[in-house]
């Protein structure tokens, strides 16, 4: 039976809010009742008694437990200290009138009060509870006290409205409920409406976009492609409000199902960890992004969703400061052979939340007020939606907020160990995807070298393509079994050569994304686009092989290693490159290691350097244009180009440097032109003559090596 089955909000959250609000009201009865028989006891002669002492006592002690209870928030609790109250509050209140005999006879109206405000609040299993106790309770007092034995008028006249009145209040709250159930059907119908006129309008949007795309492309006149650009900006705008309003309807009409796979917390902290220092940074703000090293294992969870929560209260908490630090942390509570209980939480020293908003926070477009929106944006529907998914998730969102001094949100998950996804990951170089039929799109001839080097390792079939045009031309002549897009291609962006791809084709080939760029917005567009996965730059083979083996290909197309192709240990894993060092070094040595591990071939490291120098110094000539011509608009592809260019080859300085260019909007760029356009000459010239030192190297070990085999 559901013990709560009237309770508008049965969530953990909703049953607390609901022990929060009769704790309050049993304080404020406490303290009427201590001080009214106080001062009736003291109008007597004989003054204070010390039982009454002693009961006072007793009664603040059962009256502030709830508190604190609901306050160390054991999670399973709720429903169980409703249950608790239900049967303790009748019980108190007739220890009260058994012991004050004469005085308690003004409190016995209590034991309604009591009732009726538990069957309002959770319904009528627990109403009927309360009255059960209250009839115990108050036949307990009349049984031990002389006063009601004296009078029993009275008691009769108390005793039976405890009876009755109940019995009527649990029909009418019946009624209630039905109509209530009635009226919320009809809501969810709209939700359901909404949800799908959402999920239709995004069709013909992607069409839209498509459309427009391809007239950019085709377009040499400027004002049309200035326009295009305009329709693509605002379309990807519409697409974000309608996704949310979507995910909205969803929560609404309970549709929304949760996908839970291995995931690396570390990885996610760090993407988030991208994503946000630099705008804190931008803002004078101590960014931090901490995971407890305790948590080694990969952890079963819904990334998206829970990319989505973190997202949103990293957003608020650094929207709402404006001085100080935010700070986001993943703690571990506590840990068994198959679980985590892990503590996420996002503390900033903002504006705080005033007392007044603490109720209606979480409900959909609710903000402190309507000046909010206006200076700060937002729709009020991120902290509705992150509660939602929380819930589902099996944990509750909370929060707690000084006035000026700023606030913390947290929420606890038990999430499943994936210790075995991990090992797999790691160390089995097991199934590994060959032959397959696959396109590569990319601006650089250096990634495109590098890949394609990577990918004919496992005996893949490569095309290679420099443009999102000429990608779409080779995709209607040309049968694939797999894209690789660049993100950032010259002429497009490859999320729209994917939409425009992908647009009315029944059976579009899965997708994956190459890209520099590391942040968790960026992530999340590219996942909306549809693709099947994404490669951070710089590539590695293992990289490569472990998004082909997720692609959950066709039997037939898996192998095992070729006998003269490396294992996948002999890479080095993924590295993002730190946003806050800059090495000294201009190349990093172990990114070359891993590059001579590719291909033995003398002549593949001279050459892969050689093409690299020459498209670092394009990219850099394409920034230093864009800086001298104060071009800002163009800074961002450009850098993105530069940082996966550098990234392959291990020029972190530029590495570092296109990242910060990156995340820089023109206002900033404008004051520092001189000195980044400075250091953007300085950087490429230290890694070009560290590659061109690097190619008279490797050239002569090359002939060196032709020459030995000469000599044997
Ligand atoms: P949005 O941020 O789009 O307005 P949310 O649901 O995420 O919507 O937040 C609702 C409101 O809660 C915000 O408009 C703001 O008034 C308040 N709020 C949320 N997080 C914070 C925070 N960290 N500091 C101060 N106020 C906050």
């Amino acid at each position: 039976m559901n013990l709560v089955e009237g309770a508008y909000d049965k969530t953990q959250s909703g049953l607390r809010t609901i022990l929060v609000a009769q704790a309050k009201v049993r304080l404020c009865f406490a303290l009427t009742v201590i001080v009214s028989d106080l001062l009736l006891f003291l109008a007597t002669s004989d003054g204070v008694p010390g039982w009454f002492l002693g009961l006072t006592a007793g009664y603040c002690i059962y009256v502030a437990l709830p508190f604190q209870l609901i306050r160390i928030g054991a999670h399973s609790t709720p429903q169980t200290l409703l249950m608790a109250t239900a049967i303790l509050d009748p019980v108190m209140l007739s220890i009260w009138i058994a012991l004050t005999g004469e005085y308690g006879s003004l409190l016995a109206g209590f034991y309604l009060f009591t009732t009726l405000g538990f069957g309002f609040r959770t319904g009528r299993p627990l109403m009927h509870l309360c009255q059960l106790a209250s009839i115990a309770g108050f036949s307990f007092a009349l049984a031990i006290n002389p006063y009601w034995q004296q009078h029993p008028a009275v008691w009769t006249a108390l005793l039976i409205p405890i009876i009755v009145v109940p019995i009527y209040a649990g029909i009418l709250i019946k009624t209630l409920r039905e109509a209530r159930e009635h009226a919320e059907g009809q809501s969810r119908a709209k939700s359901d409406l909404l949800a799908k006129v959402s999920h239709e309008l995004r069709t013909p949007l992607t069409g839209i976009v498509a459309s427009a795309e391809l007239l950019s492309v085709e377009t040499s006149d400027a004002t049309v492609a200035r326009r295009t650009k305009t329709i693509l900006t605002l379309s990807d705008n519409l697409l974000c409000e309608i996704n949310d309003l979507l995910d909205e309807a969803k929560f609404d009409a309970k549709t929304v199902a949760l996908s839970y796979a291995p995931v690396d917390l570390n990885q996610q902290v760090a993407l988030l960890r991208a994503t946000f220092e630099t705008m804190a940074a931008r803002k004078g703000l101590a960014f931090r992004a901490d995971m407890d090293p305790a948590v080694t294992d990969l952890v079963e969870i819904d990334t998206h969703h829970l990319d989505r929560i973190l997202l949103n209260l990293a957003s608020n908490a650094m929207k709402f400061t404006e001085r100080g630090s935010v700070r986001l942390a993943v703690d571990l509570l506590e840990q068994t052979a198959t679980d985590y209980r892990l503590r996420f939480s996002v503390t900033d020293t903002g504006i705080g939340i005033p007392e007044s908003f603490r109720e209606k926070i979480f409900e959909p477009f609710s903000q402190v007020d309507q000046g909010i929106s206006r200076r700060y944006g937002g729709t009020g529907l991120g902290l509705a939606l992150s509660r939602k998914i929380i819930d589902l998730m099996g944990g509750e969102l909370r929060f707690e907020s000084a006035l000026g001094s700023g606030s913390r949100f947290w929420f606890e998950l038990t999430l499943r160990r994936a210790e075995a996804a991990a090992a797999k990951i790691e160390d089995i170089p097991a199934a590994i995807v060959c032959g397959k039929r696959i396109l590569v799109a990319d601006d650089n001839e250096s990634n495109l070298m590098l890949l394609k080097e990577l990918l004919e390792v496992d005996r893949h079939e490569v095309t290679t393509c420099t443009s999102g045009m000429a990608a779409l031309e080779m995709l209607t002549r040309q049968t694939f079994d797999l894209l690789l897009l660049d993100y950032n291609l010259g002429d497009m962006d490859g999320v729209r050569v994917l939409q425009t791809y992908r647009f009315g084709r029944l059976n579009p080939v899965p997708a994956l994304f190459l890209t520099a760029d590391a942040t968790v917005r960026t992530a999340t567009r590219l996942q909306a686009a549809g693709c099947a996965g994404i490669l951070y730059k710089p590539i590695n083979l293992v990289g490569i092989r472990d998004a082909l083996a997720r692609l959950d290909l066709p039997a037939d197309t898996v192998a095992t290693p070729s006998a003269d192709g490396p294992l996948p240990g002999d890479y080095a894993k993924p590295v993002r490159p730190s946003l806050t060092v800059v090495p000294v070094n201009p190349l990093n040595e172990s990114v070359i290691d891993g590059l001579k591990k590719i291909n033995a071939r003398p002549d593949f490291l001279p050459q892969l350097l050689a093409q690299a120098q020459s498209d670092i110094s394009r990219c850099c000539q394409h920034l230093l244009d864009a800086l001298a011509s104060r071009d800002y608009a163009s800074i961002g592809a450009a850098a993105h180009a530069l940082k996966g260019v550098s990234a392959n080859v291990g020029a972190m300085r530029l590495v570092t440097l296109a990242n910060t260019l990156m995340n820089m909007s023109s206002d900033e760029i404008a004051p520092l032109n001189d000195r980044l356009a400075a250091d953007i000459r300085e950087s490429s010239r230290a890694a070009g003559t560290a590659l061109a030192k690097m190619i008279a190297d490797a050239g002569k070990a090359s002939i060196d090596d032709a020459g030995s085999l000469h000599l044997d």
